[in-house]
């Protein structure tokens, strides 16, 4: 157990004069906005900072306040999240702003049982709110901090979120919830990295026991699910004009709503006879549970296969939300 104070005030100094700037990011308390502290942290899970940041502005000025997001069509939301993956979290994102503004008057609640409940809102977004939004002293669990307190207490078992979070925990300070969480995170972000950290640049060193052990880069182990491998066909139907058949892809699964060119995963039934071969060419996409290879068939037609599609010119994609597996297909249409 360490004594707590002292290390969340060194951390804090350290931050104050290390920490980063972010188009999110306010310094010494709450932000004004808890919208945007909302957008940016769920544009931040799976993303970098460097990549978020103008996915941010873009964002920030296409829909200035929930209310503009809650009124906006899908079509427009998705397609202003276009290329950050993941979209069911935009599809969730429009889902939770007419909620708030529904049903909390437009305002974020200020608690993280309430949070909770929004669409979209897991433990670690509620956290981030109530610290970065309303200052309040939640503690915050994500990568950077997973390997800073695992290596701060020597972990060398494979450690878990909860055992991580309830250490984060005890040293979580009564105070400046939001500049805390930030600190720890750069920590983590800036000195304490994965490959090379600079202990000699840590404020924490002088306890840190991975530091004293001299095993902090192979700290921590985590258990990772082995991703599973699924294989498809993607159709490329073209007619006469070089346009592409494609439709808004049905149902409630990961990528419906968005546009894509038909596809199947192999143990569906095919759209066509005749299949391609291990030689067509093809690309692969990694899901956060497993790994995607589509294979390409290209088929030419001048009726549509479905009645929910139309033919759209290459040059034209660009008015359609595709996902990013869609967007490595178009990439690698003939020019
Ligand atoms: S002393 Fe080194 S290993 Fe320990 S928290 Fe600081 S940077 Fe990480």
């Amino acid at each position: 157990m360490f004594n707590n104070f002292p290390l969340a005030q060194s951390l804090l100094d350290w931050y104050a004069s290390n920490g980063r700037e972010m188009p999110w990011r306010v310094r010494g308390g709450a932000h004004s906005d808890p919208y945007a502290v909302w957008i940016s942290e769920i544009m931040l899970q799976q993303t970098t900072v460097r990549t978020v940041e103008a996915y941010f502005i873009r964002w920030m000025n296409r829909f200035p306040t929930i209310q503009s997001l809650a009124a906006a069509d899908i079509h427009d939301v998705l397609l202003a999240w276009q290329g950050l993956g993941y979209y069911t979290r935009a599809k969730k994102v429009h889902e939770c702003a007419k909620v708030v503004v529904d049903q909390y008057g437009g305002e974020f609640p200020a608690d993280r049982e309430t949070l909770l409940t929004l669409p979209g809102i897991g433990p670690y977004t509620a956290s981030s709110i109530c610290c970065f939004a309303f200052n309040l002293p939640e503690t915050v669990v994500d990568g950077n901090v997973i390997r800073v307190i695992a290596r701060l207490h020597g972990l060398t078992h494979a450690v878990t979120k909860d055992e991580i979070y309830e250490l984060a925990r005890q040293i979580t300070p009564a105070h400046a919830g939001a500049d805390y969480a930030s600190a720890i995170m750069d920590l983590g972000a800036l000195v304490c990295t994965a490959g090379r950290p600079a202990c000699l640049m840590c404020p924490w060193s002088h306890v840190c026991r991975a530091y004293h052990m001299g095993n902090a880069t192979q700290i921590p182990l985590i258990n990772k699910p082995k991703r599973a491998v699924r294989q498809g066909i993607v159709y490329l139907i073209r007619n006469q004009r070089g346009a592409y058949f494609i439709r808004i892809r049905p149902g409630k699964g990961l990528l419906s709503g968005l546009y894509e060119f038909p596809w199947i995963y192999d143990e569906e039934s095919p759209l066509y006879p005749v299949k391609p071969d291990a030689s067509a060419e093809q690309i692969s996409h990694v899901f956060t549970h497993f790994n995607l290879t589509l294979r390409f068939q290209y088929v030419e037609a001048e009726e549509a296969p479905f009645p929910d599609g139309i033919f759209v010119l290459p040059s034209d994609f660009k008015q359609y939300p595709f996902s990013t597996l869609m967007r490595k297909v178009i990439k690698r249409l003939p020019r």
